[in-house]
This record gives structure tokens, sequence and C-alpha cells, in this order.
């Protein structure tokens, strides 16, 4: 599949794999208590919040792979700016279907670049009034440390390359891709 636009793996599908069950198991040990107090209820459930399109994958694998009733609720939001460099001013495409007001909330992403995208989600997400609200994500790139976002849980710190694949994509390719790889430069000329 896409034979010769594939220039190195960066994260195999196996290391996806192990490290997707590493994260699922401190997440589900750290809202254990809060999740199955007494009487707990489709109110009381673990909400992940996945934004669209490239967090799709590694939140369903996520969702499957904790032991733990979860609800799944999606965004889409728009950063303008450059092809290549967000710049924090975020348009909602796609709002959350319900209020997440008392409700636990942990937002899943693909990837941090900037930080810029998910900082501006926070504040948002915060103003719901929600009991508690986190961030699980699969990558994050070098320049996310800069921003002051905190991130409790990361699958991989990657280099500062542009990669695909895994919900990732290049003008919507490659987010099939089972893997994370980064992309031969013939494909961008
Ligand atoms: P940030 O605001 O953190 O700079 O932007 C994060 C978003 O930029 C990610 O959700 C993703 O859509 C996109 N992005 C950042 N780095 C990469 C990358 O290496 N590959 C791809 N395909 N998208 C990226
Ligand atoms: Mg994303
Ligand atoms: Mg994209």
């Amino acid at each position: 599949m896409y034979d010769g636009d594939i220039a190195s793996v960066l994260v195999t599908e196996q290391q996806i794999r192990d490290k997707t069950a590493e994260l699922a198991e401190l997440v589900a040990r750290d809202y254990a208590r809060d999740v199955a107090g007494p009487g707990p209820g489709p109110g009381s459930d673990l909400l992940l919040v996945g934004v669209l399109k490239g967090a799709v994958m590694f939140m369903t694998d996520f969702a499957r792979a904790l032991p733990l009733p979860v609800q799944l609720e999606f965004m889409a939001v728009s950063s303008y700016g450059s092809a290549t460099s967000s710049s924090g001013v975020v348009r909602i495409l796609k709002d959350l279907d319900r209020d997440i007001a008392g409700r636990h909330v942990l937002i899943v992403e693909d990837i941090i670049d900037s930080g810029l995208t998910l900082s501006w989600l926070m504040k948002n997400l915060e103003s719901r009034r929600p009991a508690s609200l986190q961030v699980c994500t699969l990558l994050r790139k070098p320049d996310a440390v800069k921003v002051d976002v905190p991130v409790k849980y990361v699958g991989f710190d990657i280099p500062n390359e542009f990669v695909v694949g895994y919900g990732l994509d290049y003008a919507e390719r490659y987010r099939d891709l089972p893997y994370i790889g980064t992309l031969d430069p013939s494909v961008y000329a």
C-alpha cells in the first residue's frame, strides 16, 4: 500500500498496540475511583473526547483497550494559519453532542505539535465546567513542551518531522496506514 511513498517507519503497528495498552492501564488506574464510586451510572462514565479526524484510529483502539466503561464524543475544529503551522485561532466545525458539566473528560489526541490547538480546546472545554479535564496524546513533537498545556498521558515523543499514518494525513491520504511513518520527498514534489 502506498508503495514508495513512505520513507521510514517511525512507530510500528506493534509499538502502537503495546503503548496503547500501557496508556489504557495507566488511565484505568487513575480513573478507577472517580468512575466507580457508589451508584456509578451513565453520568459517571469517563468521557473520551476525540478530535476529528486525526485521533479516530487511536481513539477507537484506546477505548477498546480501556477496562472501564467509557462514552465517546467527537469534536472537529479548524485552526487558522498556514498549512504547516497553526495560529492558535480555532473555529469549531462540529461541537460535542452533549453537556460535559460535572463529567470526567479525557481529550484524546493524535499529535501535539505547537500545542496551540490543544491550548485553545482546553480553555474552551474547561469553561463548560467538567469535573476533571486531562489529555492523552499518542504523539508529541518537541515544540509542544514550550506551550503551557498540561498533557498527562503521552505515547511517544517523536522528532520534529512531518508524519502520517494511523489517522494522520497528508492531503487527506495515508490515514489508513496501520503505522506512523515519514513521507518520501517525492510525495511533496
Ligand atoms: P498544533 O496546534 O499542536 O500545532 O496542531 C496539531 C495538529 O496539527 C494535529 O492535530 C494535526 O492535525 C496537525 N499536525 C501536526 N503535526 C503533524 C504531523 O507531523 N503530521 C500530520 N499529518 N499532521 C500534523
Ligand atoms: Mg489532532
Ligand atoms: Mg491533517
